[in-house]
């Protein structure tokens, strides 16, 4: 499982997220590095099932939006190299999105059952 570091300057008006693979010096949009990370920045770590999730849904972790060319990385490295499937019956899924409704549709279970299957890394 990967972590990623999500990190905004909340002291700016229109501040905006951007993503860190752990361990890489720069965010995946390349406009800002790891030295120009603030303590005071809002920083938060999140696995690449959670912040798949977040991505997809459009959901920003906190205050101000994420930042758009750093979404579409991010996103595209995620969706990339990352193939979910369904414990139950084996068949693969893009996304968590697509997860949940597979399980919700197709085996009766909650939403939350995909997202377990994606905590443990799906495929
Ligand atoms: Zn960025
Ligand atoms: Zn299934």
């Amino acid at each position: 499982m990967k972590k990623f570091l999500l990190v905004t300057n909340s002291g700016q008006k229109g501040c905006r997220w951007h993503i860190f693979q752990q361990g890489d010096e720069e965010c995946l949009c390349k406009k800002y590095s790891a030295g120009q990370v603030d303590a005071k920045d809002s920083q938060k770590t999140v696995t690449d099932g959670e912040l798949t999730e977040l991505l997809w849904e459009d959901q920003s972790p906190g205050l101000g939006s994420w930042a758009e060319t750093c979404r579409e990385k991010t996103l595209e490295r995620l969706t990339g190299e990352k193939q979910f499937s369904c414990s139950i019956c084996g068949q693969p899924i893009s996304n968590i999105s697509g997860l949940k409704i597979h399980v919700s549709r197709t085996h009766g279970k909650p939403m939350e059952a995909a997202e377990e299957m994606a905590a443990k890394g799906g495929a």
